[in-house]
């Protein structure tokens, strides 16, 4: 008998008449299944979260094809190519993309729980229109021959869809590469199918050991928490891995103040750290869920500053082809002189603290 998380993943729901057993599919929904020739796909169980009626429900409008991804006055095409810096002289395999000296992603599968209609990957795993040779022991050759790879980034599609045997193989063969430091793995499937988390897979990449894994996963509207979500969080803890978040912001989904500051309030009781807040990248046909870049940091002003713990505030930034550039609000320093600084809060309230010489 196979694994819970297996049989999920064989009935991913992923045709017209599978959605309808779930909700009252729209006209818009319905003509873009139809009509675009775009994988999609979401895991039963996350598909039992969406709202039956509402086409508006932000986990419906993150899993299923809407027409508007045919709009695309201001994605780049071969965005992934310039994101990630793929175009260099630089010779590296294809499951390799570097954008800093010490730390590197490495793809490892093209497969995820669900197909992310924001996804910024998704010429590789969504659209499939670029074509990458996912060879991983050929990786984990090249960050064996490249001593200054601290951090490594395991990412894909979804990493944790690998059998725990592959796992395990990827990260105590990592770990026993001298220079490697620590191991990230990106993955939604503590959000999206927390099943997922096994004792098999507990024992494939945790348990204590010099070099940690980090999970950061994707969790982007308070509802996709669930009891579930909590324990699966919990185990992953309880064998040593440190779970963070990485929302990307979304217009209508998590873009005012009252569902940003319950999204993050919420990561923070399931004891996922939050880590980082994304802007929406241009990728190509993701333009209806782009803000102006300005709208994170007045969030994080708004929502989080002052009114929840700082553990609870995550960074924003927005993901180029040169790094991370970080948004953050900057209202704090209202002026400065040789004698002092005036401090502001987020309430508009004044302060001053001397101005000490160097
Ligand atoms: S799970 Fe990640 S890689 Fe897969 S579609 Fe969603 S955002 Fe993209």
């Amino acid at each position: 008998m196979s694994e819970e998380w297996v049989r999920q993943m064989q009935n991913q729901v992923n045709t017209l008449e599978g959605l309808e057993e779930y909700i009252n599919v729209s006209d818009d929904e319905k003509r873009a299944i139809e009509k675009l020739k775009t994988k999609w796909g979401v895991s039963p169980y996350f598909a039992s979260l969406m709202d039956k009626d509402d086409p508006g429900c932000p986990i419906r409008k993150q899993v299923i094809p809407s027409m508007q991804e045919q709009v695309n006055e201001f994605g780049m095409d071969n965005y992934l190519v310039w994101k990630e810096n793929r175009a260099t002289e630089e010779v590296r395999p294809d499951s390799i993309a570097r954008q800093y000296h010490d730390r590197i992603a490495f793809t490892v599968v093209q497969t995820c729980g669900i197909y992310c209609r924001h996804c910024f990957r998704k010429e590789l795993v969504v659209d499939q229109d670029l074509k990458l040779r996912m060879d991983i022991d050929e990786g984990l050759s090249w960050i064996a021959e490249h001593t200054e790879i601290r951090d490594v980034l395991i990412t894909g599609g979804d990493p944790l869809l690998l059998s725990d045997e592959k796992l395990e193989h990827l990260i105590t063969t990592l770990r026993e590469i001298p220079h490697v430091e620590m191991i990230r793995i990106g993955s939604r499937l503590p959000i999206v199918l927390p099943h997922r988390i096994t004792d098999g897979l507990k024992k494939a990449i945790g348990g204590f050991h010099k070099v940690p894994v980090w999970i950061n996963t994707q969790c982007n509207y308070p509802k996709e928490i669930t009891d579930r979500t909590e324990r699966a969080v919990y185990e992953l803890m309880s064998c040593g891995i440190n779970v963070g978040n990485q929302a990307v912001l979304l217009k209508g989904i998590n873009d005012d103040v009252d569902t940003f500051r319950e999204l993050h309030q919420k990561l923070l009781r399931t004891r996922i750290r939050p880590y980082y807040v994304f802007y929406c990248e241009p990728a190509p046909g993701i333009d209806h869920f782009r803000t102006p870049v300005e709208k994170g940091a007045e969030l994080i002003r708004d929502a989080l500053r002052g009114h929840t713990t700082g553990l609870a505030q995550p960074m924003y930034v927005l993901a180029t082809n040169i790094g991370k550039i970080p948004l953050m609000p900057d209202y704090y320093i209202v002026d400065k002189n040789e004698n002092e600084y005036v401090l502001r809060n987020h309430k508009g309230e004044t302060t001053k603290i001397p101005n000490i010489p160097e």
